[in-house]
């Protein structure tokens, strides 16, 4: 194939991972990977994934400050991805006994495993005691549990508490964690709650950590700032009363936002961590680790969907394109879209991309309600039956938070690479839902027990 790759020497990473991309779609249709009857599907930038990984670390490295980044797992709960991000150094911020069995699968060590679930229940807090992985305890009687199962048996767990700054919310008020009514967290700010916290270390010298996690999508990077700010002085005051350096590691969550407008990261870790470096500067000082929990911020540009227009219609005087990629891929897209607004490429049968005038339509997906559409009156040019819609910078969370609608299947996601001369050369990530799997999943194996119930 003839490669349209750009010069790697001067193009940027956003140029590098488009040109890419619009390789990948072309090679996608070539190979097969969008058959008639699987008609969505997802697709992941490997090289863009250790791009991402390598900036990361790169703008957090600090000679003398021990660093360990962590990849929220719900933000692409994709077992393959959890392996290649642990080759590139990046363990698992889990939240459920399902995500540590998925960061477990990708042999993720423990000591590169933070567990942050709201709602730990008893097992899974001895389990993850027993495997040495980190522990932050969400609230009061958490952390009953923790003196319990400490008491009962040592452990390797480094544990801490997580805080809720309160420094307010962004744009999105379901993204917002550090608002003063927030369900996540110790809320630092309330009556008495410092108290508490001072005195709830002061009991317990093996609180080594202390957490927060304001975001998401939506926060300026100044409150997150705030809000890290506000945890280090806290462990400052913390380690004063305790005459020794208790708390010794900074769990600052993730968070960082992403531009759903282009190709550029933006911003970039590189200008959290410098931002970060100006108003905690104690953070980088050398007396604290420093745990990190990024989520969208590492997957979201280097992940896209494919899917088939099936029909091309007018209603109203309004162009409708009638694609495979709805609520079930695009739930929040669909459910919030002036939140999620995703950036649409008009591509024709082959991945390429359609020229005509843009001309302005819904991009509607397959569920059977009004509101599934992705972009509403959106100019492209004009779709039609046999063409192609790519949905980009869908890495994160897409792939993750299904809507399981209609019985609509999940889709496959397949991650690729692009060879110098422009070959894509594709791994399977997670293979299309069969009918059988979809159909255990609705209760298949069960047909007849509500018939036996009533004597039928
Ligand atoms: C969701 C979550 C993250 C990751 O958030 P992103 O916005 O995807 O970076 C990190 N830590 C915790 C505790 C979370 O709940």
């Amino acid at each position: 194939m003839q490669t349209t790759r750009p010069d790697s020497a001067n193009a940027t990473d956003g140029e590098i991972l488009a040109r890419d991309r619009s390789l990948a779609f072309r090679a996608a249709v070539a190979q097969g990977l969008v058959p008639r009857e699987q008609p969505v599907v997802g697709l992941l930038d490997v090289t863009g994934i250790i791009r991402s990984a390598a900036a990361l670390r790169a703008a957090f490295a600090t000679p003398g400050v021990e660093v360990t980044h962590t990849f929220a797992v719900k933000a692409a709960a994709l077992v393959p991805v959890l392996r290649l991000l642990r080759d590139a150094g990046i363990g698992c911020e889990v939240a459920s006994p399902g995500e540590l069995a998925l960061a477990r699968a990708a042999q993720v060590p423990a000591a590169l495993i933070v567990l942050d679930s709201p709602a730990k229940t008893p097992d899974e807090l001895s389990r993850a005691l027993a495997l040495g992985v980190a522990v932050n305890a969400d609230n009061a009687q958490e952390l009953d549990r923790l003196d319990a199962a400490v008491a009962a048996r040592p452990t390797a767990s480094p544990l801490g508490v997580r805080v809720n700054p309160q420094i307010g919310g962004g744009s999105i008020g379901a993204m917002s964690t550090a608002t003063a009514t927030s369900k996540f967290g110790v809320p630092l700010r309330d009556p008495g709650a410092e108290r508490w916290l001072l005195d709830a270390y002061a009991a317990r010298p093996w609180l080594t950590r202390l957490h927060c996690h304001v975001g998401s999508q939506g926060c300026p990077l100044e409150l997150m700032a705030a809000g890290v700010r506000a945890v280090h002085d806290l462990a400052e005051r913390v380690n004063a009363a305790a005459g020794r350096r208790q708390v010794d590691t900074l769990d600052i969550g993730g968070g960082l936002p992403v531009d759903f407008g282009s190709d550029e990261d933006s911003p970039a870790f590189a200008d959290y961590a410098d931002l970060l470096r100006a108003h905690v500067p104690g953070l980088f000082d050398g007396r604290y680790g420093i745990v990190t929990e990024f989520g969208r911020s590492l997957l979201a540009k280097n992940g896209s969907l494919l899917a088939r227009v099936e029909y091309a219609k007018s209603a109203g005087g309004r162009r409708i394109a009638v694609t495979h990629a709805g609520a079930q891929v695009a739930t929040r897209t669909v459910f919030a879209p002036d939140a999620w607004p995703l950036r649409v490429v008009a591509l024709d049968g082959t991945g390429h991309p359609k020229d005509g005038d843009p001309v302005e339509q819904d991009v509607a997906g397959p569920c059977c309600f009004a509101g599934d559409v992705v972009a509403h009156a959106r100019p492209l040019p004009p779709l039609d039956r046999g063409d192609l819609v790519a949905l980009l910078d869908t890495g994160a969370y897409y792939f993750s938070t299904h809507f399981s609608y209609n019985a609509l299947p999940r889709p496959g996601v397949h991650g690729y690479t692009v060879d110098p001369d422009g070959a894509v050369r594709f791994a399977t990530v997670r293979a299309p839902q069969t009918p059988r799997e979809l159909t255990a999943e609705c209760g298949g194996g069960w047909a007849d027990s509500l018939s036996a119930l009533t004597g039928g």
